[in-house]
């Protein structure tokens, strides 16, 4: 769409949205007495809408991490288009960059992650995983082991099985769906909510301990698999403690638990190495990418298996009955492959390591000291800054006060989009941030909690 020229043009655009589009994740009462914003373009780290230019350290929902608007990228899919605008990888049949794409993401994978399904969104990468998981302990002659043990506060999709998985009840029981039986949650790794007096290594092992006594309770022989976020990012950007995953993934080993690792946002660079568990030194059974798969620019996602894992799906003659129409779609993989290109080219993941992921951490943790801020997490280009009532006994505000919502509709008045969750506001911004821009995010950040304290 072109963008609009004038206000008239905006409202009409407003009215006709809210007649007829059911907006994900929004309360449509909500939307009788604010209009939608309307978004009409955006290059680097800037969103433009409304007249406004404003600064997205969200990346838009932790994706555009080679930021927006490249030119190359749209020249890769109007090329990938023209080529072959769509074909299927059904019953042995595949394209060009479905197969270099698969090629380099097992290339660039930890571990023995070799073998790709493609999908569209995590929700469907995740949803793969689950039915996978299932198809597996099937075919290991292992028909008990069926739960899936998730966590508080994590965050794998809106289907209506990775629904069950997220660890808020507001995200399953609205809809009636059922966990009993099929998913089991334990506790967040949250050192700095839940931690008390603990050490950061001592809280590590009592959160990991917490899976196994799980799966001791329940019994090694119904648990079918661990699902997990690297840092729980929708739901507060929550840190593991330092030690946490290389113990979970010895607990999910001696028990013959499968371990999913969710790196729909850790994946693809944001926490300076290319995938997370490179950063928290882990390997698992099953990877999800998405997002950053191809920074946004094209609806693909992506699991991974590793060999061993690979082996038991491929072992017999069966046709493998799971797909979708655009799995492997080849304008999606093609703007998927430009991405990788650019991130490598660019060297955008080393940057983050060796230059702005350092800068950006010291730039947040000035924040620190303003009496609302308790705790600043960063890793990478993905930051929390958790509000507190009491920095010494971290009271929280009441969610219902909406104090994080004010902090961020100020900042929003200062062009800066950052995301409220719960308590905390969390940044995953583009790779492409300049230390300039961060100055404005953290200058801006600090006048807006001056406005809400
Ligand atoms: N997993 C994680 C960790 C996510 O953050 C998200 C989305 O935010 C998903 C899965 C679901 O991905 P999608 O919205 O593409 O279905």
């Amino acid at each position: 769409m072109a963008p609009t020229d004038d206000n008239n043009n905006i409202h009409m655009l407003q009215d006709i949205d809210r007649a007829h589009h059911l907006h994900p994740f929004t309360d449509p009462q909500a939307l009788k007495t604010a209009p939608p914003f309307v978004v009409e373009s955006a290059e680097g780290c800037m969103i433009q809408g409304q007249g406004m230019s404003l600064l997205d350290a969200m990346a838009g929902l932790g994706c555009v991490n080679i930021g927006y608007g490249r030119t190359e990228m749209a020249q890769t899919a109007a090329k990938a288009m023209e080529e072959l605008s769509f074909y299927h990888s059904f019953a042995a049949i595949t394209h060009p960059a479905a197969a270099k794409l698969a090629d380099k993401l097992a290339a660039l994978a930890p571990g023995n992650l070799n073998k790709v399904f493609f999908a569209n969104s995590g929700s469907e990468a995740n949803e793969t995983a689950l039915k996978l998981i299932q198809y597996y302990w099937l075919r290991k002659g292992k028909p008990n082991k069926t739960i899936i043990l998730s966590r508080d506060f994590s965050y794998h999709g809106s289907t209506l099985a990775t629904s069950a998985l997220n660890g808020l009840t507001a995200m399953h029981e609205p809809f009636g769906i059922k966990t009993k039986g099929h998913v089991e949650h334990v506790m967040s790794p949250f050192w700095y909510r839940f931690g008390g007096d603990m050490t950061e290594e001592a809280f590590a092992e009592h959160a990991a301990k917490a899976i196994e006594d799980k799966i001791l309770e329940i019994g090694p022989g119904r648990i079918a698999a661990f699902v997990g976020e690297p840092i729980q990012g929708t739901l507060g950007a929550i840190m593991p403690p330092k030690g946490y995953w290389p113990k979970v993934a010895e607990i999910c080993r001696k028990y013959d638990v499968l371990l999913l690792v969710d790196e729909v946002v850790t994946g693809m660079g944001r926490t300076g190495n290319w995938f997370a568990q490179e950063t928290y030194g882990f390997e698992a059974d099953l990877m999800s990418l998405a997002k950053g798969l191809s920074s946004g620019y094209q609806p693909i996602s992506a699991l991974m298996l590793s060999d061993s894992f690979a082996e038991v799906v491929e072992a017999e003659s069966a046709v493998l009955q799971h797909g979708f129409t655009t799995s492997g779609h080849p304008v999606a993989a093609a703007v998927a492959l430009k991405n990788i290109e650019i991130l490598e080219r660019e060297n955008l993941i080393g940057r983050i390591k060796s230059e702005i992921g350092p800068y950006f951490k010291q730039a947040l943790e000035t924040l620190l000291d303003h009496p609302l801020v308790g705790e600043v997490r960063v890793e990478g280009l993905i930051a929390a800054v958790e509000l507190t009532k009491n920095k010494v006994t971290r009271e929280q505000y009441p969610y219902e006060w909406g104090v994080c919502q004010h902090v961020a509709n100020a900042a929003l008045m200062q062009r800066l989009i950052v995301r409220p969750a719960g308590n905390v506001l969390v940044m995953c911004p583009p790779f492409t941030i300049s230390s300039s821009e961060i100055d404005q995010l953290v200058n801006g950040l600090s006048s807006a909690l001056d406005q809400t304290y």
